[in-house]
């Protein structure tokens, strides 16, 4: 009755993991791309310990010769600078066409069929549309990135946005001068800069000013513009919106989203892929059990922690007076820095969250 179990429309980090997971709980995938291997996209690079442990729950092994291990994050602003340690592990900085196309080769030993330089003009009742070929599918999964058209094809366009800001990444050659990534916290503005090999860093622009370019908010970070001297740009700026959008619902018939185009999280949490990776997970699991219902409630609890630590991100970007407090509670007592990261990287109890968050506010308030 079928040509393929499965048929995933987009080949970024979450269609290939949600192919690689689903082929390895034994059904027939089938996987296509508009653009072909190594496809690159803004992005800052970095998988979080939680990210990597998340790929090796789907068989997926991201070795630390694909990039640069950095052992945690820092926070820096004109006053300040703090740093802490993963508890999990370390992280990994992997440029992004080197991370699509390890889980592409992945995808193709899993054996899943890979479908390139295809795009998907349409899907109606369980037929995807290729140009003028058609393709018969038990279910169908959009990842087609936050611009999804699945998403709006299978009528689960409505969601609620909360923020919209704009990002610009570009990688300069130089030797990476931290171990930690690192965030610089500008007034309306972040740089943050990712390790990705012995020569290389990535560096991120977010801003609510969409004329601001990486080069423009430079100078008003004096240490990161220092490490930068004399460095060659060693990639073309690339752009891309950074929104956080919550679905009403991810699923509808036979249609489920993933990654992206199921809802955006800011990516000053550096959280979308390990996201985008237990969404993988989750979703095999459900169609296995051939429920997308289990899926949906999966979905929501997945993103939960990330968007919580976003809205308090972007909370610290809109007033510079809330940055300041943050960063000035941060710098006297770093143990609270390193209690929040390991709340970011999944590594506390509902308990210490509250802790945390409660010693935060005490901190800030007081004088
Ligand atoms: C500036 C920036 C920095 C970020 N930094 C980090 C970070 O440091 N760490 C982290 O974990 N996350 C980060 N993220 C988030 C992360 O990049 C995303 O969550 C991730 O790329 C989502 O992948 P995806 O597969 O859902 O979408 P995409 O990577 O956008 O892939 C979608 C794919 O679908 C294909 N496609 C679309 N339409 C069609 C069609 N009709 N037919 C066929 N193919 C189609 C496209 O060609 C594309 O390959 C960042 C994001 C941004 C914007």
């Amino acid at each position: 009755m079928f040509d393929t179990d499965i048929f995933v429309l987009g080949g970024g980090p979450a269609g290939l993991a949600a192919a690689i997971a689903a082929r390895r709980s034994g059904f027939r995938v089938t996987l296509a791309d508009a653009s072909e291997p190594p496809i690159d996209k803004a992005c800052g690079e970095g998988l979080m310990p939680d990210a990597l442990h998340a790929a090796a729950a789907l068989g997926i092994d991201i070795p630390e010769t694909a990039g640069y291990a950095f052992k945690g994050i820092g926070f820096q602003n004109q006053l300040h600078h703090v740093t802490a340690d993963f508890p999990n592990g370390t992280g990994l900085g992997v440029r992004r066409m080197a991370l699509q196309r390890l889980l592409a080769e992945n995808a193709a030993r899993t054996g899943v069929e890979l479908i390139w330089r295809t795009p998907v003009t349409g899907i109606e009742r369980g037929i995807v549309s290729l140009g003028t070929k058609r393709m018969r599918s038990r279910w169908i999964v959009g990842a087609d990135g936050s611009q999804s058209s699945v998403r709006r094809w299978a009528g689960l366009g409505d969601y609620k946005r909360n923020s919209l800001r704009f990002s610009y990444r570009r990688h300069y050659g130089v030797e990476p001068w931290s171990e930690y990534v690192e965030i610089f916290w500008g007034e309306g503005f972040e740089l943050y800069v990712t390790p990705v090999s012995a020569k290389e860093v990535c560096v991120v622009l977010m801003t609510r000013n969409h004329h601001r370019r990486v080069s423009d908010a430079l100078p008003d970070c004096p240490q990161l513009q220092a490490h930068l001297r004399g460095a060659p740009a060693v990639s073309t700026e690339r752009g891309a919106y950074a929104a956080m959008r919550r679905l009403h619902r991810v699923t509808r018939g036979c249609v489920a989203l993933v990654g992206d185009a199921s809802g955006d999280i800011d990516p000053i949490t550096g959280e979308g892929l390990c996201l985008a990776f237990r969404q993988a997970g989750a979703l095999a699991k459900a169609l296995k059990a051939e429920d997308l219902c289990l899926y949906e409630s999966a979905h929501r609890r997945l993103s939960r922690r990330p968007r919580w630590m976003a809205d308090f991100m972007l909370l610290m970007d809109r007033s510079t007076f809330v940055q300041r407090r943050v960063m000035r509670a941060f710098a006297a007592h770093p143990r609270l820095f390193a209690s929040m990261l390991a709340m970011h990287v999944g590594q506390s109890s509902p308990i210490q969250f509250a802790a945390t968050t409660a010693a935060l506010g005490w901190r800030m308030a007081a004088r």
